[in-house]
């Protein structure tokens, strides 16, 4: 996995450490779209279907704060899953705890070193890309599992599906490289299908296991 090519949204008042960061961040190969404001910041990120990969912001900005910000997101289904950065200009700008509690990835506090700076950024990013591609292949395995439950011959309580998904998951190893904003759900799609033959395997091992000993409770057996 690699974060080139990640978008990131950058908001900060300060024309200078804007200026800083943009710069840092494209030389990373990354793709910078900055703001000053946090009102800009939103009618962006509510006009365009892509969601950027990650946003990096500033607590004071005009109209709508960093945190003011940071609570949107949270609380919108569609916007929820990108990742914040909180840059602070010292440990009392803002309360760190509150910030974790709104949804905040990371909190970064100045001075800060470049270098360090731009390895919280990407592995952040990489955190982030690691939980959408998990959650694409949890689709994938549970919709196999729902169309062959009765070839597997296995009980159908919940805990026994719940476990082959879970064993199963852990079994598939993804070969899967980050791509560019959006292409990346139909790129797991695709090495999926390629991989399918392989996916049915581990699913049909797993189910021999569970049928073999499985955990669920005695009433539970159908
Ligand atoms: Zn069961």
């Amino acid at each position: 996995m690699s974060a080139r090519g990640s978008v990131v949204l950058l908001m900060n008042c300060d024309e200078e450490d804007r200026n800083h960061y943009s710069a840092l961040l494209m030389n990373e190969g990354y793709k910078v779209i900055a703001s000053a404001d946090g009102k800009e910041t939103f009618s962006y990120l509510k006009a365009d279907p892509y969601v950027p990969d990650i946003l990096i912001t500033g607590v004071h900005a005009p109209v709508i704060s960093g945190v003011e910000l940071l609570q949107l997101i949270k609380l919108s289904q569609r916007l929820r899953k990108i990742p914040v950065v909180v840059v602070l200009n010292d440990e009392n700008e803002a309360d760190v705890n509150d910030l974790l509690q709104i949804g905040a990835e990371d909190i970064i506090i100045k001075p800060l070193h470049d270098t360090f700076f731009l390895n919280r950024v990407k592995n952040t990013i990489l955190g982030n890309q690691r939980i959408t591609c998990n959650n694409i292949m949890e689709d994938i395995v549970g919709r196999e599992i729902e169309k062959h439950i009765e070839t597997y011959g296995i009980c159908k309580c919940r805990m026994c599906k719940r476990d082959l998904l879970a064993m199963s998951l852990n079994r598939i190893k993804p070969r899967y490289v980050s791509t560019e904003k959006g292409k990346l759900i139909s790129e797991i799609e695709k090495k999926s299908n390629d991989n399918m033959p392989d996916i049915v395997r581990v699913i049909a091992d797993c189910a021999l296991t569970i049928k073999k000993n499985p955990r669920h409770m005695p009433h539970h057996v159908e």
